[in-house]
């Protein structure tokens, strides 16, 4: 209340007695002195007059305590003015009934009345009247002496009882019990109760900021007529805008308490005939959100707080919040099933089971929630058509959450006890079953599908987002580009403020009618048809690449050539163009594929495929450099793990340079690099460093391949377990592992900067778009992170959490 007071802010009016005068106020002389100046104080009289008013006492201890003596309301009322009073206030009950209790606890604790005549007095009497005239009664014939009508005597005689109460025997039991002093003092408030019509009097609690939307605008309740003891609990009351004489004090209160706080304020309030006072004030702790990121500019805004701090009070994932759809739950949805939360936001949609089905429906608008065991290149189009996607196993890494991110639909990877039956079109989990048609809702933050349709609220980010990142901007040196493979995705990133792309997997380029021709690039029985294939592949690409570099505009973009883990590209579903090619097709299933022929393995036994795709590129960038865009190209190598694999790669592409500047007229200015995802690159990356102008860290595949967990089948099976066993806190696809992959990727920074200091270096991988991965990599010392598009803005925050950080 001091601090209140201090900062002007409506406060009860009121007079404190400290601890070592409380017992001074029982002399009815001081208390005489108090009721003058409070009347003096509050322009009032006690128990009379136009405006009149009644005092209030209550104690307090100098720490905290429980078990304190009951405040006495009443101070004032006499049996000349009771009527009247209650005539004014509009109802006789309320004000007979607080005089009662007031009786009640005089008579016990200063007039000496013994519990038995309170009991025989008070017997049969029903109405709160009849109890104030009993309670009188046998005070004045039982008691030391009548109840006085002068509100001085009234004041003194209820400190009496108060500090009566306090020093009784159960007074001190209760102290002793809390380890408190048997001495402890009580200090006295005397406070005024102004008097009026009960519909102008209440009791409410606002909040400063509305935690749906985050505005500035008080949110909460009002209790009309209801007294301070009796403030109810349940969800009655009026809202604040019903508050007589307007809200714009409290508006002003609790902005005032917001720059005071540094929090979103909470107050408990009284209303008495008209006049606010604040009851009590504290910090929120843990605004919502949008309340926490709007109150953290506003605050630096007007200068209460700098900028710095501003960043430093909003978390990076309450900006993931803010950028995806979530769903407001009730606690009545019906669970189908939980699996891993592999790409944010919230939907609803059709079941289908079918890459098809989610094709046809989505081209009539109709939104669907794709169904599958996992999805590979050739179901991009249908994931991209879904409004979200759910597989039954692969992890956060895997094909589905990759694409699901990049494109920022909302996914549920890894439902292993979702039993999916395409021949009678059911999807049954947690004792639903689910048909074909069905409305589902999928909650892709918690990784959580519901049955039926549960409400979502739209993302909305506030433009207070926009104002932090940019402050963000200005303090982090960790750079933030985005995995795109598409206009669209690029597009998307660039809005959310990547500064270019770090990664465009051209393997999912080739999605969709594409897929086809790829596969028989892949299984081509012999070099003309291989050939062939890979011309309308390189066509395709080249338009691609146009597309890509002219969105990416004249910023820094790295195109990795193709890592195409061969179960994703050849055929799930049976259907081979010819018997030849299912003889192919077996021939080269993979026993493990993710460790198989990927990547720059590819490339060196099928020496076309670089040179093809190198010069598709820089096809594309002379022809987008004729209309003035000059993207800053990266060509970038997969899956290295012997310096001899990147010399031939490189030489490759740099062929294809040479190819183009022949026939074109153009030598294309591109920067080389090699991506270090296996460990044994890491361990190499000074023999790496030597060929190569930047290194990226595919943590994704390096995670994998230090643990020696695969990426796709870890996390639906095995690593929940190893969480609830706490032998992981989480698992090291979400959250990078400083500990181990940690090592590698310092030995290999370390290494490449010792044969070339100013070797450009990033990360890749999913940790590059994760707020704790980030604080863990930045200290490393690389130059940027790029990460999946929604995230963008995620990495930003982070990226300025390092260094603001730092200096703490
Ligand atoms: C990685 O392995 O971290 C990476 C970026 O490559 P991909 O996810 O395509 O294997
Ligand atoms: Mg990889």
């Amino acid at each position: 209340m001091d601090r209140l007071v201090a900062l002007g802010l409506p406060t009860v009016p009121g007079i404190t007695i400290p601890v070592p005068s409380a017992r001074d106020l029982t002399d009815p002389a001081v208390a005489r002195q108090v009721v003058d100046l409070m009347e003096e104080l509050v322009g009032r009289q006690v128990g009379g007059g136009d405006h009149p008013m009644l005092l209030r006492l209550l104690a307090s201890a100098p720490m905290a305590a429980s078990g304190l003596p009951p405040q006495v309301p009443g101070i004032g009322l006499t049996p000349k003015n009771a009527t009247s009073l209650a005539d004014l206030i509009g109802r006789q009950g309320d004000l007979f009934d607080i005089w009662a209790s007031v009786l009640r606890l005089v008579a016990e604790d200063a007039l000496d009345v013994s519990p038995d005549a309170l009991e025989d007095a008070l017997d049969g009497v029903t109405t709160e009247a009849g109890r104030v005239e009993a309670l009188l009664a046998v005070c004045a014939t039982k008691g030391t002496g009548p109840v006085p009508e002068d509100p001085a005597d009234q004041l003194a005689l209820s400190a009496t009882a108060l500090l009566h109460r306090w020093s009784s025997p159960r007074g001190c039991r209760a102290r002793r019990s809390q380890n408190l002093p048997d001495d402890l003092g009580l200090a006295l408030h005397v406070q005024a109760v102004h008097i009026g019509p009960w519909q102008r009097s209440g009791i409410g609690t606002a909040s400063s900021r509305d935690p749906d939307t985050g505005a500035p605008i008080p949110t909460g309740t009002f209790h009309r007529g209801v007294r301070r003891s009796a403030l109810p609990t349940d969800a009655s009351g009026e809202p604040l805008s019903a508050l007589p004489g307007g809200i714009d004090l409290l508006k002003h209160t609790l902005a005032t308490l917001e720059h005071h706080l540094r929090d979103v304020a909470e107050v408990t309030f009284e209303l008495r005939d008209g006049k606010l006072s604040l009851l009590s004030a504290t910090a929120l702790g843990r605004p919502t959100p949008r309340a926490g990121l709007r109150l953290a500019v506003d605050l630096a805004n007007a200068g209460t707080i700098d900028r710095k701090a501003a960043l430093r009070t909003v978390r990076p994932q309450v900006v993931q919040e803010l950028l995806h759809a979530q769903l407001r739950l009730t606690g009545d949805e019906n669970l189908l099933v939980k699996g891993l939360a592999a790409s944010p936001g919230a939907a609803r949609g059709l079941v289908v089971l079918s890459p098809q089905r989610a094709l046809e429906l989505a081209a009539g608008g109709v939104p669907t929630v794709l169904f599958s065991s996992e999805t590979t290149p050739g179901d991009v189009p249908a994931l991209l058509a879904a409004v979200a996607v759910v597989t039954t196993s692969g992890g956060l890494a895997s094909h589905a959450a990759v694409v699901a991110r990049g494109s920022g639909t909302p996914a549920v990877c890894g439902a292993s006890e979702l039993r999916i039956d395409t021949i009678s079109g059911t999807v049954r989990a947690g004792g639903h079953t689910v048909r074909e048609g069905d409305i589902v809702t999928v909650d892709g933050r918690s990784g959580t599908v519901y049955v039926g349709e549960v409400d979502i609220r739209p993302a909305e980010p506030p433009a207070e987002l926009d104002t932090l990142l940019a402050w963000a901007d200005d303090e982090r040196v960790l750079r933030v580009r985005t995995n795109a493979d598409t206009v669209r995705e690029t597009e998307v990133a660039l809005r959310l403020g990547a500064e270019g792309i770090g990664l465009c997997r051209t393997e999912h380029q080739f999605m969709g009618d594409r897929l086809p021709v790829v596969r028989r690039y892949l299984l081509a029985q012999d070099d003309a048809a291989q050939r062939e294939a890979l011309d309308a592949l390189t066509d395709a690409q080249c338009e691609d690449f146009q597309g890509l570099l002219r969105a990416v505009g004249n910023r820094p973009v790295t195109v990795r050539l193709l890592d195409a883990p061969l179960h994703e590209f050849l055929p799930h579903d049976g259907v081979y163009e010819d018997e030849a090619q299912r003889t192919r097709a077996l021939e080269m299933r993979e026993v493990n594929p993710m460790l198989g022929l990927r990547g720059v393995r590819l490339a060196l036994l099928n020496d076309d495929l670089y040179p093809a795709q190198a010069e598709a590129l820089f096809n594309a960038w002379v022809m987008v450099s004729q209309e003035g865009i000059t993207p800053q190209l990266e060509v970038m190598i997969p899956l290295v793990s012997l310096p001899e694999e990147l010399v031939i790669a490189i030489d490759q592409v740099r062929k294809a340079a040479d190819k183009v500047a022949e026939q074109t007229g153009v030598r294309v200015p591109y920067l080389i690099g090699s991506m270090v995802e296996t460990p044994r690159a890491a361990l190499l990356a000074d023999q790496l460093a030597m060929h190569v102008d930047f290194l990226s860290f595919g943590t994704n595949d390096l995670t994998q391949m230090t643990y020696g967990f695969s990426r796709d089948d870890v996390e639906s099976r095995l690593l929940a377990g190893y969480v609830e066993r706490g032998l992981l806190a989480v698992s090291p696809f979400v959250e990078f592992d400083l500990e181990g992959v940690g090592a590698l990727v310092a030995i290999a920074v370390q290494r490449a900067r010792s044969v070339k200091p100013t070797i450009k270096l990033g990360v890749c991988g999913e940790h590059g778009g994760d707020a704790t991965s980030i604080q863990r990599l930045a200290p490393l010392g690389l130059d940027y992170v790029s990460c999946s598009p929604q995230r963008v803005p995620i990495a930003r925050l982070a990226a300025a959490h390092t260094v603001i950080e730092e200096l703490l």
